[in-house]
């Protein structure tokens, strides 16, 4: 860790509060809960432990803001500018996010402050600078009415995301959701919500109005199941995993059918064809899609699938790679790659399915094992299993943590039908050097992002969200993200002259 950023971390002082209204209150309730540091296993932080009242709270709050009007009337230039000084703010403060961002939530302070923060204030600011230049619509109606088509805010959004990328993911909710006229309550995971609570105090600084963003933390089956069943809530924007996103669906169906837009889990493939470029070029970007941000990722690239032509070779060379490269330690280190699991509980359940691989009968090639206990922390090395098979537990269900399944194939045919054989479909990617069958294989892979000689989630201009049981309703980032936070409204105007 650099000194500056030390003594940052050293200074920090922790907003502890739920947000509501534009300043920090405790929860109705009085209580509080233990946020703890996954790289030392010791309490952090007390935070405010957040219930129904306090999203009912939020929403009214929420509901009066969007009713006067101060930011859903607002020109779209006035919420742009507002939106840029909230992003412009983020960056100012990107040590002490980064720093809080990596007690938090364990991520490596390199990726946070290089990655997560910048991202941050870029997603704001990307949909700030986009919302003056989109267009609305005039029919084709002929001159005996005016028909338009109007995009309006939906009204109140709520959010629940999850600790993976704290203020990312928030941000990839509140860019499209403000700069669209809507006001917002958000639930952070409950491991992770300091950063998000900073974040909000600076959009208020920002001259956000007070209401048109709140933030609740607070256990998800209280606060998130609060939001989901909330009857003034017209739009829930949910990302974690396939089952919660499940239950959003029950509770709009059986409450005010609010909008539910869903971004979920992966089991995302890596396919590597006998004429992918060198492998020397390829073995890293295939790491990073497994390792970056300890698998924790919902993208992440878990499924290596790969020609048996080309196995051996880049398997030697990820297994030397992953043991000489990717260090594991303290996230707080500048060298640090892999910081800690999540929790205990998150660390159990990856080392679980190392031992399903092992009794499947894949073959452990790296890692496999807990490390730097004496830390207190959750650390778990890097691990490689060759020799897979795409029914195993390790090949179908998302394990998210830093554990690569590797499956050979034989025919491009077969590659395609292993890499779509789950029940998901985020992301996936493509490693070949013939033209064709680049295209062909990008069309026939069933993924809401491919990745053609890399791994990418595309840039904020594009649109992230998945097929089958990876995602619901919409998608994060670029302007179709717009869609989900806007109604659709026809203003027919009769034209023709009424009769004597
Ligand atoms: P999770 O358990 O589904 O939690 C996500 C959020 O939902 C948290 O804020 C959580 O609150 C809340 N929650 C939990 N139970 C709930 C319930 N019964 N009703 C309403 N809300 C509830 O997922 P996670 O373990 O935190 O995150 C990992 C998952 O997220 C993975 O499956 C991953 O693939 C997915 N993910 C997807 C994307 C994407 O863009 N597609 C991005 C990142 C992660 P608490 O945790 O505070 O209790
Ligand atoms: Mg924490």
């Amino acid at each position: 860790m650099t000194r500056s950023l030390a003594s940052v971390a050293d200074g920090l002082r922790f907003r502890t509060s739920a947000w509501i209204d534009g300043e920090f209150v405790p929860a109705t309730s009085g209580r509080t809960y233990t946020s703890e540091n996954p790289a030392t296993g010791r309490p952090l932080a007390e935070i405010a432990e957040g219930g129904a009242e306090d999203v009912d709270r939020a929403v009214r709050a929420a509901r009066r803001a969007f009713d006067d009007g101060a930011w859903s009337n607002a020109s779209p230039s006035e919420r742009k500018r507002t939106l840029i000084r909230f992003a412009d703010l983020i960056d100012a403060h990107r040590d002490e996010l980064a720093a809080t961002e990596t007690l938090d939530a364990g991520k490596p302070i390199a990726d946070v402050r290089a990655l997560d923060i910048p991202d941050t204030a870029a997603t704001i600011r990307w949909h700030a600078e986009a919302i003056d230049k989109l267009y609305d619509q005039v029919a084709p109606t002929g001159p005996s009415a005016v028909a338009m088509i109007v995009r309006e805010p939906a009204g109140v959004v709520g959010a629940v995301i999850p600790w993976n990328y704290p203020a990312q993911m928030a941000a990839w909710k509140l860019g499209p959701a403000l700069a669209t006229g809507n006001s917002v309550v958000i639930k952070p995971a409950a491991q992770t919500a300091l950063s998000l609570l900073r974040i909000a105090e600076l959009a208020g600084e920002a001259g956000l109005p007070a209401g048109v963003l709140n933030v609740v933390p607070g256990p998800g089956d209280v606060v998130g199941v609060a939001i989901a069943r909330h009857p003034d809530i017209d739009v829930v924007a949910f990302t974690g995993s396939t089952e919660v996103g499940r239950s959003f669906l029950h509770h709009s169906a059986d409450t005010n059918l609010k909008r539910v837009v869903l971004e979920l889990g992966g089991k995302s493939p890596q396919v590597v064809m006998a004429d992918a470029p060198p492998l020397d070029a390829i073995a890293p970007k295939i790491l990073d899609a497994i390792f970056w941000n300890m698998g924790e990722n919902c993208s992440a690239g878990s499924r290596l699938i790969v020609h048996r032509s080309r196995r051996k070779e880049l398997v030697e060379r990820l297994v030397a790679a992953a043991t000489q490269e990717w260090l594991v330690g303290d996230p707080m280190e500048d060298e640090t790659r892999i910081g800690p699991m999540i929790t205990r509980g998150h660390l159990e359940r990856v080392l679980g399915y190392i031992e399903a691989g092992r009794r499947d009968g894949a073959r452990l090639v790296a890692g496999g094992r807990r490390v730097l206990e004496d830390s207190g922390g959750h650390f778990l090395a890097p691990t490689i299993f060759d020799d897979a098979t795409n029914d195993m537990r390790i090949a179908q269900e998302e394990i998210f943590g830093p554990v690569l399944t590797v499956i050979p194939f034989d025919t491009e045919a077969e590659a395609v039908a292993i890499a779509n054989d789950t029940p998901y479909g985020l992301a996936a990617s493509l490693y070949t050097e013939n033209l064709r069958t680049a295209h062909r294989m990008a069309r026939a892979l069933r993924a809401g992002t491919v990745g053609v000689n890399a791994y990418s989630e595309g840039d904020l201009s594009t649109p992230f969200g998945g097929y089958k049981q990876s995602g619901f309703g919409g998608h994060d980032k670029s302007v179709h993200a717009h869609d989900q936070y806007t109604e659709l409204k026809t203003i027919w105007i009769d034209m023709t002259e009424a009769e004597a």
